[in-house]
């Protein structure tokens, strides 16, 4: 049966969910597709032998954008701030991390003149409008802030751990810069996953009567740029209409959705966005063999330890341990499985040794995209206000913010779509009201 909708929703992520529930309390009816069995993206939580394990390590920023837009929907986000600071690793020397002041004190990787300059590029950082460094990298920045290699590897470090982006030499100064300045603020690991968080989106938008249905794709979104609704195909042979469509997949997924004969200006933009990437070893343990080894990153070698369970309710049985261990893949890099496991393997031995007797489960992602775009200079300036140059066609999701990533991007954005749907609903109907009172 054909069916059409005020608003088609394709993909039920965050972005999609926010998008939603922004949306929902609107008279528009809405229908989220999802191709997926399951509900939630990649902020899902997989519950493995009583443990949640997140997709990775994740981690919401406490003053970010996301955290204030989660709240405004009303959504209930428990959980905990890991204490600032860990271990640093270089090969097989560890460092104290002096990412707290303590710490900063008495960590043997700096000596004392670089100490005083850490503090001031800290304070510059936490002072400084990112949106300024639009027109250079990450690297170009660093190189001009420090002359000291220790202090350009400390960056570095502390980029990937903000952005998850390991290409300095790429990546925005202005977006790295802003997500370091979020991280600063300090982060949340959440009780039960972030899977909370989308259950939470969901219930809401079922209970204002948004329609969701999951294990569909959409194939096909066909717009004559005309007042007429687009027509999308879907996997299970149906076609359905859409006044308004609010696409949150990536950007080359809606290319190949929108098909070659879509007029789309962007195109070229859209095509060659490249994702940020990652492996991850997501491990539940009886016991940690070494309790006080909470956090720690490689300094050259670009690699995550955490472990979630201390500061979130990770499993049904309190003594449990969720830990993360994460390697950061370079652009140009060919994920190979069996090594990077071992890597990961082997970084988690140096930290945990016998870690291997206490697992209850473990997962391993070899290569998983993070975030959809790492963004470049310029990027911005094609990205504006989630529109896509086809009337009525919005893009919501973690590529699509102009001046953030990650999961910032994707609540941000999905903010963004549903505002511009009900901005154009209403600017039609004062038109169609002015319409009447002249024809009066
Ligand atoms: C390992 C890892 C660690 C991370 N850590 C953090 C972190 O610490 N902090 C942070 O802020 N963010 C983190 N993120 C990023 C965060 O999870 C994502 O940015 C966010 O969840 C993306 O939401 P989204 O809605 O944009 O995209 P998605 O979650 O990908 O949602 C898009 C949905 O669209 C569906 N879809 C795609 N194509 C179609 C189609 N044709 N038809 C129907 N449905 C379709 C997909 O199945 C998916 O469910 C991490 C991600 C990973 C993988």
């Amino acid at each position: 049966m054909t069916q059409t909708w005020d608003v088609v929703i394709v993909g039920g992520g965050l972005a999609g969910y926010v998008a939603a529930n922004y949306l929902m309390n609107t008279n528009l009816s809405i229908l989220i597709l999802e191709k997926g069995k399951s509900i939630g993206g990649r902020a899902r939580t997989n519950k493995m032998n009583g443990q949640y394990f997140n997709l990775g390590p994740h981690a919401l920023y406490k003053k970010g954008k996301a955290r204030h837009i989660l709240e405004y929907l009303g959504i209930h986000l428990n959980g905990k701030s890991p204490k600032l600071g860990g271990i640093l690793m270089e090969k097989n020397v560890e460092y104290t991390a002096p990412f707290s002041p303590l710490e900063l004190f008495t960590t043997g990787l700096l000596h004392s003149k670089e100490r005083l300059e850490w503090i001031a590029i800290l304070l510059k950082i936490s002072r400084i409008n990112p949106e300024k460094l639009a027109n250079q990298t990450f690297q170009q920045w660093i190189n001009q802030v420090t002359q000291s290699k220790t202090i350009e590897l400390l960056l570095y470090t502390l980029g990937r751990l903000a952005t998850y982006c390991h290409a300095p030499e790429k990546i925005s100064a202005s977006v790295a810069v802003s997500h370091i300045k979020d991280a600063m603020g300090g982060v949340l690991y959440l009780d039960g996953g972030w899977q909370t968080i989308i259950d939470q989106l969901h219930n809401k938008a079922i209970v204002s009567g948004v329609h969701v249905q999951s294990h569909t794709l959409v194939k096909q979104i066909e717009c004559n740029h005309t007042e007429d609704p687009f027509k999308l195909a879907l996997s299970n042979g149906e076609e359905i209409f859409g006044k308004y469509v609010i696409c949150t997949t990536g950007p080359h997924e809606l290319i190949h959705m929108l098909g070659e004969t879509a007029s789309l200006p962007n195109r070229d933009f859209l095509a060659q966005i490249t994702p940020v990437k990652g492996a991850t070893l997501d491990v539940a343990l009886t016991q940690l063999p070494n309790p006080k080894k909470l956090f720690a990153m490689g300094i050259t070698d670009p690699l995550y330890y955490s472990v979630h369970s201390t500061y979130a309710r990770l499993s049904d049985h309190s003594k449990n341990a969720v830990l993360h261990v994460f390697k950061y893949h370079h652009l140009d890099e060919n994920a190979d499985g069996p090594s990077v496991k071992n890597e990961l393997e082997q970084f988690l031995d140096r930290l945990q040794p016998g870690w291997q007797q206490y697992v209850i489960s473990r997962r391993f992602i070899p290569d998983i995209t993070v975030s959809q775009r790492l963004p470049q200079i310029g990027d911005e300036l094609k990205l504006q206000c989630s529109k896509t140059e086809i009337p009525r066609l919005y893009m919501a999701g973690d590529w699509t913010s102009p001046h953030s990533i990650l999961a910032e991007g994707a609540i941000s954005s999905g903010k963004q779509a549903a505002k511009e749907v009900i901005l154009n609903e209403e600017r039609q109907n004062y038109a169609n009201y002015d319409g009447r009172v002249s024809a009066i």
